[in-house]
């Protein structure tokens, strides 16, 4: 088990209990310092926080006195605390720093560690270079904004081990000297804007990842995106562009036939399952960052032949009778479905509909020129189905359930079609998650 190195701090706010908080107690307390939580939601009775009590740890709940950052040199909060909370305000005021757990990480260990963070592809990626560095023979750990908290993960990793870490914008605005051996900037779109202010204050976050990094450290960029490039120019590490577009490039890049990194050719896109234009960007960046890691093309091949997608991501589910089903139940808008819609050249049997946030459907039209079919349900089918027919769709069903429309959709499909959820619909009309309208999804494809 790793210990804390060189730590400056003997007493210590956690703030928020929540997954984050408590793996952080655990670590901190095995590593003998004096731990204080603050959380307002928190009750006494549940057991986590009777282990920790038992552990020496005490507990401050329902309120955020102020006093309690007289009895702290550190305050390590969850990440979805805004710096708005009083106490974070506080702290900065006083000059007590404020990090999240994955500052800790600069302390405990001295593994490589590869940060993945963008706006959209980071679970992609970080499972992919995660499964590729694995499959070179390697000995990967995954962890961060996907899984189990990276404390955690960090104070059980082997000495011949590596995490592949994904962070968030909110995980890397705590941070201060912690160095990945690489930094991955997969895109940057504005969102969080409610956290963070503005589109500069978000960057500034992101930015984050390669500060502290040097020339020994690789950073690896979107040379498609403008802020990107304009964001990585001032780094000192060594940069490693991936491009979609861009030829010939000291980097990760495309042509119709393969992937390359350098003039080394790497695989043969036949051979690749993932589909979208997206997700080639994730692919690419994935690559060129599992090459830096010491990743060989078997490895790289073997993953990306049999990697069918996070699931309900644009997730391939199986064929049947020359149909192809695909489910991207986590496209609650019209934007993810549009790009799920480019994804594929084969006729689609589109099945979409849920809860009803007022817009329209418009915005898909560009988008259904290869789909042949829609099938729709939920409170949105109508307004959906106006849109289909501006866009001289010739199949439109409509009905109330998702069971109807996927067995509607094959009824109407032939062999070499594309049968795809993709909603451009939150969920909740029916279900309680987007996770379990999928999960219905698969299981209705598996008993057709
Ligand atoms: P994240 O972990 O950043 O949320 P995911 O890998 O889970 O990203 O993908 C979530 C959604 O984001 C996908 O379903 C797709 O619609 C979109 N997306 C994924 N990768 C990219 C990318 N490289 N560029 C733009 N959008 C993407």
């Amino acid at each position: 088990m790793n210990k804390l190195k060189n730590f400056p701090f003997k007493r210590v706010l956690v703030l928020g209990m929540a997954k984050s908080g408590t793996a952080t107690c655990q670590v901190l307390v095995r590593n003998e310092i004096n731990v204080i939580v603050n959380d307002l939601k928190a009750k006494e009775t549940d057991q986590k926080i009777i282990d920790l009590k038992n552990k020496g740890v005490q507990f401050v709940l329902g309120e955020h006195p102020l006093s309690l950052l007289d009895q702290v040199e550190l305050v390590i909060k969850n990440p979805g605390i805004p710096y708005q909370n009083i106490i974070v305000e506080h702290a900065i005021k006083r000059g007590i720093p404020v990090w999240t757990e994955i500052e800790l990480l600069h302390y405990l260990i001295d593994q490589p560690v590869i940060g993945i963070t963008g706006s959209n592809g980071k679970t992609t990626t970080t499972m992919l270079v995660h499964q590729i560095l694995n499959a070179s023979g390697q000995k990967a750990k995954i962890a961060g904004n996907i899984g189990e908290v990276a404390v955690e993960v960090a104070e059980q990793l082997r000495s011949d081990e590596k995490l592949v870490l994904e962070l968030s914008s909110f995980q890397l605005m705590g941070i201060d000297q912690f160095q990945p051996k690489i930094a991955v900037l997969l895109n940057l779109f504005e969102s969080h804007l409610d956290y963070h202010g503005d589109f500069n204050a978000y960057q500034s976050a992101k930015a984050k990842i390669f500060e502290s990094l040097t020339k020994d450290d690789f950073l690896v960029y979107n040379a498609d995106d403008p802020r990107v490039v304009k964001l990585v120019e001032p780094s000192y590490a060594k940069k490693v562009p991936f491009s979609r577009i861009q030829k010939e490039i000291d980097g990760a890049w495309v042509d119709e036939e393969a992937i390359y990194f350098g003039s080394h050719r790497i695989i043969n896109l036949e051979k690749i399952r993932l589909v979208g234009l997206h997700n080639l960007e994730n692919i690419l960046a994935s690559v060129a960052t599992a090459i830096l890691s010491g990743a060989n093309d078997k490895g790289i091949e073997q993953t990306l032949s049999s990697f069918v997608g996070v699931k309900h991501r644009l997730q391939f589910i199986l064929e049947k009778q020359g149909r192809l089903f695909y489910n991207d139940a986590k496209a609650t808008n019209v934007l993810a479905s549009s790009k799920a819609l480019t994804a594929f050249n084969q006729p689609t049997l589109l099945i979409a509909g849920g809860l009803d946030r007022g817009g329209n459907f418009d915005g898909l039209i560009p988008y259904l020129t290869n789909v042949k079919g829609m099938f729709l349900y939920g409170e949105t089918a109508t307004k959906l189905a106006e849109s289909g027919k501006k866009a001289d769709i010739e199949i439109i069903e409509q009905g109330e359930t998702l069971e109807e429309m996927v067995k509607a959709a094959y009824q109407a499909s032939d062999p070499g079609d594309v049968i795809l959820l993709s909603p451009a619909c939150a969920s909740w009309d029916q279900y309680r998650t987007f996770e379990e309208r999928g999960d219905m999804f698969i299981n209705l494809v598996h008993t057709l």
